[in-house]
């Protein structure tokens, strides 16, 4: 018997087999309509060749055929991989040889880095979701067979390997196996109260665990139903909220700072938002506010791909009077923040965030190393800065990585970024450290300017140093016309880093 992700599609034909499952493209797929899909797309993959613990990449935007070939591997035993729709092809060639992929299936406008790959790589197998004039398999010529494929996969055995952001280096792969992904959703489901008449907006990348694993899955398994987008477009994305009365979706701040930004934001009608899931960065207080001044409920989370991603969730009942928290551990999961010596810090004392559950990850692919490093007797280390309050309301203040030492004084670049967003002439902002002689460390600050403002940095600096101790000013301001994000939205702090020694 099947016990993992791959037999949900059947349990939600048995329970609700009428209610829509997906949108996409203007038509809509049913729960009994999608379970029919996974199935045969799962005796397509088999009849290609797929077998137990054979990994089976996804390389493209938003599709069904994401889930369908990540439901359809369940069913098989075999792992899915799914991979940065932006990587160019020597970055796919990277993901797809680690993982050791043995089949591609790729979205449309991948078809000429799958041509590339195809005589770069020794992966045998190639299929196209959407027409798109290449050699590849055409995806809905190998879904003749509707026999239902039923492998005894347990709750441990591998589900995915899902490879992280990449915002501090190379993506390192997680793996999730069918247990994380059922103890993360089930944390979402009860963190997010969502409803069986759910409608969720699968807008952020489903290659990313905040895009998969945020409302989408535990949307499906919950019954309700996913809005599919092809790509992240502010203005197009308020027009669905409207037309397809869309009651939640996950975003990265970046995106809700975009979508504010867009006359839609104030003229559509967004009034079937039951909550936004807000995660993967550094939550600003100005954009968590444009949000709730405009009556909507935004919860913060925390979480990361090793996790599946729930770590903690503010509940909607307190996001107003705990705003900018993160909120409480998820249900099935314990967050501590600890000191360099492990011991539990102190109310409101800053630490590492570590978490422990059934959503932890198994470790690394093929990172033995790199894996005891982050798990330490159970414990996923997340190398995040962060404070509990006496309540028990986590606040995350930055990577430690991004953290740098002034003159003796620890700054948080976030709380910097924080205060700039809250002045009208920035609309977006990074800080880093640089090294400096006399200080250790001095922040760097790059700008993004709004419409018409002019580059003044005396005027920032002193507007930050009404609300910042002077050690957080940053001494360089950097007027620049955007800044390099990855496909999620965060920001490369790296990449900026190295520009800040130039
Ligand atoms: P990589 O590990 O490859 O450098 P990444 O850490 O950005 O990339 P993800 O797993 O997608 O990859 O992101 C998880 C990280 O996002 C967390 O460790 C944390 O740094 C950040 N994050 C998530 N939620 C929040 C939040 N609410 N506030 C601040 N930061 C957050
Ligand atoms: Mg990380």
């Amino acid at each position: 018997r099947n016990a993992g992700l791959g037999s949900w599609p059947e349990r939600r034909r048995r329970m609700s087999p009428e209610r829509p499952a997906l949108w996409f493209d203007g038509g809509t797929t049913t729960h009994e309509q999608f379970a029919d899909r996974v199935r045969r797309v799962a005796g397509g993959l088999s009849r290609l060749g797929v077998r137990r613990d054979d990994r089976v990449a996804w390389f493209g935007a938003n599709h069904p055929a994401a889930l369908e070939t990540l439901y359809a591997c369940g069913q098989l035993g075999a792992i899915w991989v799914p991979v940065n729709a932006r990587f160019t092809a020597s970055e796919a060639r990277y993901v797809l040889e680690h993982s050791g992929a043995s089949l591609v299936v790729h979205g449309k406008g991948h078809g000429a880095v799958a041509a590339q790959l195809r005589t770069t790589t020794t992966i045998p197998t190639w299929v196209a979701a959407e027409p798109d004039g290449t050699d590849s398999l055409p995806y809905e010529e190998i879904l003749a067979d509707p026999e239902a494929r039923d492998e005894p996969v347990t709750l441990d055995d591998p589900c995915l390997i899902m490879y992280t952001s990449g915002t501090t280096g190379r993506p390192k792969g997680a793996v999730l196996t069918h247990g994380n992904m059922t103890w993360a959703c089930l944390n979402q489901i009860l963190g997010f109260d969502f409803a069986q008449d759910e409608r969720t907006l699968a807008l952020a990348p489903l290659f990313h665990i905040g895009g998969l694993n945020g409302t989408v899955n535990p949307t499906l398994l919950r019954g309700g139903s996913v809005v599919i987008v092809r790509a992240f477009d502010p203005a197009s994305i308020l027009a669905t909220i409207e037309e397809q009365r869309i009651t939640s979706f996950f975003a990265v701040p970046t995106m809700l700072d975009a979508m504010a930004r867009d006359p839609g934001f104030t003229s559509r009608d967004l009034s079937s938002l039951r909550t936004v899931a807000a995660a993967g960065a550094p939550l600003p207080m100005h954009t968590l506010r444009t949000w709730l001044d405009r009556g909507l409920t935004v919860q913060q989370a925390y979480g990361m791909t090793e996790t599946a991603p729930a770590g903690t969730v503010l509940d909607s009942a307190d996001a107003i009077a705990h705003v900018g928290s993160a909120g409480r551990p998820q249900f099935f999961t314990d967050v501590r923040v600890v000191r360099t010596d492990g011991t539990e810090t102190a109310p409101d004392e800053i630490g590492e965030v570590v978490l422990q559950g059934p959503n932890v990850m198994a470790g690394y692919w093929r990172e033995p190393e790199r894996s005891a490093e982050v798990l330490v007797d159970g414990w996923y280390h997340s190398g995040d800065a962060g404070s509990v309050d006496a309540d028990g309301f986590l606040t995350i203040r930055d990577r430690y990585r991004d953290m740098y030492i002034s003159g003796g004084e620890n700054v948080y670049p976030a709380e910097v970024e924080s205060a700039l967003r809250d002045l009208p002439s920035v609309a977006e902002a990074a800080v880093v450290g640089v090294a400096d002689e006399t200080w250790g460390e001095v922040g760097r600050a790059f700008v993004v300017l709004t419409d018409g403002a002019d580059p003044d940095a005396a005027q920032l600096r002193a507007a930050l140093r009404e609300r910042l101790a002077g050690f957080k000013v940053p001494r360089d301001f950097s007027f620049v016309p955007e800044l390099p994000k990855t496909a999620t939205g965060k920001i490369r702090k790296a990449e900026l880093r190295e520009d800040g020694h130039r």
